[in-house]
């Protein structure tokens, strides 16, 4: 398959080799895109680099979503790179550990702050400062990944939930107004995987025992199905989507008990 013949594209999340966004960098690079990678801090940069040495041609570079100056400097850096973008998965998230191991409603304001920045701004100040390197492809296709605690409620995953919501209404605003410059914005929604981020949700194995007992396909899933639907909304099969928050979770969003 190389549905993404001749395109470029950023991967902002990649931490380790469990991450989504890494399961999604290395479906798109079989599709055929020339990727690049980004690391939040020196602490992942080895990380980084060993699995992006794995791709053809990587670009490499920091950037922590927290920081203008870097989300600026990472667009300048793909422009000289690549000279436009195609798409753009952003796979950033974060909760200070008190908000998700304290009572919600002890949730503190500065907690409140960084997992919302982090977790849902992000998406608005990367998408802006790539809109020149797509408008200068024709379009593009910008694509982030969200959590059903968005609308329900799931132990411990408090802020992150809020943040999840901010998330998702933020796909639906951007959508709405980088439609008409031909730039689709979409969520894919996954179920329960076992991943570094997961990993700070306090009971999370029990998250995945439900998936495995009330889930339509009785299970949870894996990187590699949430990178296959990725793929589709990366590309131009998905041209007329926009503004979708795709579930990818073998059907647990439709049960009720
Ligand atoms: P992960 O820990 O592999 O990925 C989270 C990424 O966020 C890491 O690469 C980390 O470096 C990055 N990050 C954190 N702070 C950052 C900062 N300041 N600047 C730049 N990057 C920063 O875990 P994951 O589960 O692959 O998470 C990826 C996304 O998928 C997150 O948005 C997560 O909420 C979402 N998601 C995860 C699940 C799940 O069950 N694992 C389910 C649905 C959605």
């Amino acid at each position: 398959m190389s549905i993404l013949s001749g395109k470029h594209g950023l991967i902002v999340g990649v931490a380790n080799k469990r991450s989504i966004s890494w399961a999604i960098a290395q479906a798109a690079a079989a599709a055929g895109a020339r990727l690049a990678l980004t690391y939040p801090s020196e602490r992942l940069e080895e990380n980084v680099r060993e699995l992006a040495a794995t791709l053809e041609h990587p670009v490499l570079a920091p950037c922590d979503v927290g920081s203008d100056q870097q989300i600026a400097d990472l667009a300048t850096t793909l422009d000289r790179e690549f000279g436009g973008l195609d798409f753009l998965v952003h796979g950033a998230g974060f909760a200070p550990a008190d908000a998700l191991h304290n009572p919600f409603v002890d949730t503190s304001r500065e907690s409140f702050r960084i997992a919302l920045d982090i977790s849902a701004y992000s998406l608005i100040g990367l998408t802006r400062a790539m809109m020149p390197l797509m408008e200068k492809r024709g379009g593009g296709s910008v694509l982030t990944l969200t959590y059903l605690g968005s609308q329900r409620v799931f132990p411990n995953y408090n802020v992150m939930g809020v943040a999840k919501a901010a998330l998702e209404s933020s796909v639906r605003y951007l959508a709405s107004e980088l439609g008409p410059k031909n730039v689709r914005v979409n969520a894919i929604s996954a179920g329960a995987i076992k991943t570094l981020a997961a990993s700070g949700i306090g009971g999370f194995s029990t998250i995945l025992q439900v998936y495995r007992d009330r889930a339509p396909l009785r299970r949870s899933v894996e990187g590699a199905e949430v990178a296959d639907a990725a793929i589709f909304l990366l590309s131009p099969a998905s041209r007329a989507v926009t503004g979708e928050i795709l579930m990818v979770d073998s059907g647990f969003h439709a049960m009720g008990l």
